[in-house]
């Protein structure tokens, strides 16, 4: 969990560093960075991240490690196996010597696309290709796969990253939810409270959530300050619809659960807060004029954008 101090600092901080349509991206793989050194002790940060993963040997290992994660899991659990696609064959790879761009190593990241696709079955849209890591041509696709394999992890019972934790905390609030407004119409009680957050895990400081949102929400220059509500910890009303999203710290990031995935807070309002928008826009066609290389920006921003339908209430 972050300390008081990295906390304060996040809001201003996350601006500075990266171009807001990068933070996200930069979050995920600080995360995944963090789990896999947990997991296999493996040397790798954000900054690392492509060169570590490039040979596709620790890619490799780790579908080896999911389909044992798999066994294991249908052993013990073998009735709610029986509704669920276990995956089974193992990734033959070379382990030793690969040089980065070789064949070799090639071969090893193919192997891994092949392993996701036939034995997860992971949609086409989280997929990447083999250059987008080697070649480094789609950094993006190459991530939300990774968090796909790692979602598909966590339900055999491996370790998670923090984000597919705080997804699974979300998704379970969801759950509660709905039930308890289930249970009212059922029993005819009065419910006390809307919802009772479980006490089992307590995976972001949600006192100095609200406080972060607040200052984010600050650097809006619109006459009317662009409106988000908070409704309960963690889960705001925007703008005048009445659209919920659920927000999290992820260590020095303030991210926001859209769709099926994750955005930063400031990257959010820059496509929802009137001023930012107009702000954004400029920015981004000023960009695009001046001949920038913004294609690989602005296709990964748009597919971003196709992801980003926010989650029903
Ligand atoms: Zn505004």
């Amino acid at each position: 969990m972050a300390d008081q101090s990295n906390i304060q600092s996040a809001a201003s901080k996350s601006i500075r560093p990266f171009k807001s349509s990068e933070e996200y991206l930069y979050a995920m793989k600080e995360d995944l960075a963090e789990w896999l050194k947990t997991l296999y002790d493996l040397d790798v940060t954000a900054d690392t991240f492509m060169d570590a993963l490039e040979t596709g040997c620790a890619l490799c290992r780790h579908a080896n490690t999911v389909n044992r994660a798999a066994q294991e899991f249908q052993s013990e659990n073998q009735e709610a196996a029986k509704s669920m696609k276990l995956p089974s064959k193992d990734v033959v790879f070379q382990s030793r010597n690969v040089i980065p761009g070789s064949f070799l190593a090639r071969d090893n990241v193919s192997n891994f696309i092949t392993w996701c696709r036939q034995e997860l079955w992971i949609k086409d849209v989280l997929m990447f290709e083999t250059n987008d890591l080697v070649e480094r041509c789609n950094e993006k696709n190459f991530i939300l796969c990774l968090l796909e394999v790692a979602r598909r992890g966590s339900k055999f019972g491996m370790l998670a990253p923090m984000l597919i934790q705080l997804e699974e905390e979300i998704e379970e609030e969801i759950r509660d939810q709905k039930e308890s407004c289930h249970s009212v119409e059922d029993e005819e009680e009065p419910e006390p409270e809307p919802y009772v957050w479980p006490q089992k895990r307590v995976l972001c400081d949600m006192r100095n959530l609200d406080e972060l949102v607040r200052e984010i929400l600050g650097q809006c220059s619109c006459p009317a300050q662009f409106p988000m509500i908070k409704v309960s910890e963690g889960k705001y009303k925007v703008g005048d619809s009445s659209a919920l999203i659920f927000i999290r710290v992820l260590r020095t990031h303030v991210m926001v659960r859209v769709g099926g995935g994750w955005d930063t807070l400031e990257h959010y309002l820059d496509k929802h807060d009137p001023c930012r928008c107009a702000a954004f826009a400029h920015r981004y066609h000023q960009a695009k004029a001046s001949g920038q290389s913004q294609g690989a920006q602005s296709k990964s921003s748009s597919a971003h954008s196709s992801r980003s339908t926010s989650p029903g209430p």
